[in-house]
């Protein structure tokens, strides 16, 4: 699990699920969690020295740094 999680107007409750999901992202490259507020697919996106999970609707989006 990363540390240093940034979170982008979400609940703690919702930055938990979806750090949740980061070892799918890492192991899959997907996860079969729904994003909590639409239900939608989540995605992760890489941005080379960080990235970040969320919503593909852009409801919710957590970011990690320095993997
Ligand atoms: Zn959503």
């Amino acid at each position: 699990m990363a540390t240093n999680v940034r979170t982008l107007d979400v609940t703690k409750e919702e930055a938990a699920l979806l750090a949740g999901t980061e070892d799918d992202f890492i192991e899959y490259g997907k996860t079969s969690v729904k994003c909590p507020r639409c239900g939608g697919n989540l995605v992760m996106t890489d941005w080379d020295s960080s990235y970040t999970i969320g919503c593909e609707h852009n409801c919710v989006t957590i970011g990690f740094r320095g993997i």
